[in-house]
């Protein structure tokens, strides 16, 4: 029999921040995963921006979250003694009269003051199939998530809070999970959590995206470009684009359509030979009402929920797994946005 204060279902980026928070503070924690073949996460680009660049608007308190990623992923690379978290400038690319009018529209009416740059860029680089322009994001970055994953996971073994197997709910009960007794448990599955028949009333709008990375070494990008797709370079030439949005891809999916996707809209930005050496896919766990899905079920009152991180997950994880751990331990009321009882009172 193993007793532990806090059981964890799933090591994406929802169940690594949230595992360290709680071994920082002291919590004897496990964690079971059944690895990451089908976690969003470990497809994800990781970018961490603050801005919904279509619309030119900041995403739901993306300041706040931008301020604690910055801190928070240099400190937990620092713990496991690598470099995840990438600084890395973000530029949208603007090709027609329209969109440079509407970036200076936005940057006084939002505004976007310390956030983006004012004035527009010339690209001179010959790799650009036109004369772009580009508005830069300030405070953007990248994270590894394949390394940071797999390093978390080797920590986790190391200190033997890691179970490597799939959690079957029939097998759980109140306070145990066949020889485990646990004071509370929290479901970080992502998507998977479709399946989990405690939280079954929450309202996912699941929402899948593929990747591709290249090799192209004509390109000499440092910085993150984002036209339809983004194209941010990992080093060595590579470089990951993407990526697509697709909710209906429960009734029909065509990897090969999403490659060619992306294929047409990295050409439609750069004229350079390049060689497509991966392709992935993942599925975000999104929500209807775009709001995070965190706190406690509605009976089983140490049964806890981290999940809906949609398509920001990076940006948002490290700030909402405090607030969670600081529902959980000392009571403090959740914001109301993120909070799932939202889903349950009449
Ligand atoms: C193509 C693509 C690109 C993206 N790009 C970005 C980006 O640039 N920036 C950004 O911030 N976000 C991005 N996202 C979104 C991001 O991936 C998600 O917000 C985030 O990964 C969600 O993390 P999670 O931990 O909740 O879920 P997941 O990463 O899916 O992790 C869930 C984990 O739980 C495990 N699990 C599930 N069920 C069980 C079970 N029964 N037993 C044991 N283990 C279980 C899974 O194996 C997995 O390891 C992207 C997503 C996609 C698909």
């Amino acid at each position: 029999m193993r007793e532990v204060e806090y059981l964890i279902i799933g090591q994406g980026i929802a169940g690594t921040v949230l595992g360290y928070q709680l071994l920082k503070k002291g919590k004897n924690v496990l964690i079971i995963d059944k690895g990451h073949e089908h976690s969003a996460s470990y497809v994800a680009a990781g970018v961490v921006n603050p801005l919904v660049l279509k619309r030119l608007t900041l995403s739901w308190r993306a300041l706040e979250f931008l301020d604690f990623a910055h801190s928070f992923y240099p400190e937990l690379d620092e713990m496991l003694s690598i470099q995840s978290f990438h600084r890395a400038k973000l530029n949208k690319l603007i090709s027609s009269e329209d969109e440079q009018l509407f970036w200076e529209k936005r940057w006084h009416s939002v505004p976007l003051d310390g956030i983006a740059e004012r004035e527009l860029e010339f690209l001179k680089d010959k790799n650009f199939k036109t004369d772009f322009k580009k508005g830069s994001v300030k405070g953007t970055a990248w994270v590894d998530l394949k390394k940071l994953l797999n390093t978390f996971r080797e920590y986790a073994r190391d200190k033997d809070i890691l179970i490597e197997e799939t959690f079957d709910y029939l097998d759980l009960e109140c306070r145990n999970y066949r020889n485990i007794v646990f004071e509370k448990i929290i479901f970080c599955e992502g998507a998977s959590c479709t399946s989990n028949p405690y939280f079954d009333f929450l309202p996912f709008s699941l929402n899948k995206g593929e990747l591709i990375t290249i090799k192209c070494p004509a390109l000499n990008l440092k910085e993150i470009y984002k036209k339809k797709v983004f194209v941010l370079p990992l080093g060595n030439d590579l470089y990951r684009v993407g990526a697509t949005y697709d909710r209906d891809f429960e009734k029909q999916y065509d990897a090969q359509l999403k490659r060619k996707e992306l294929i047409e809209q990295f050409e439609a930005i750069f004229n350079c030979e390049y060689e497509i050496v991966n392709q992935e896919s993942g599925i975000r766990p999104a929500v209807k009402d775009r709001r995070p899905l965190l706190g406690q079920h509605p009976l089983l009152k140490n049964f806890y929920s981290f999940n809906g991180l949609g398509s920001r997950g990076c940006l948002m994880a490290p700030k909402l797994s405090e607030e969670l751990i600081d529902f959980m331990e000392n009571g403090v009321d959740l914001n109301s946005e993120v909070d799932l009882n939202r889903f349950y009172q009449s």
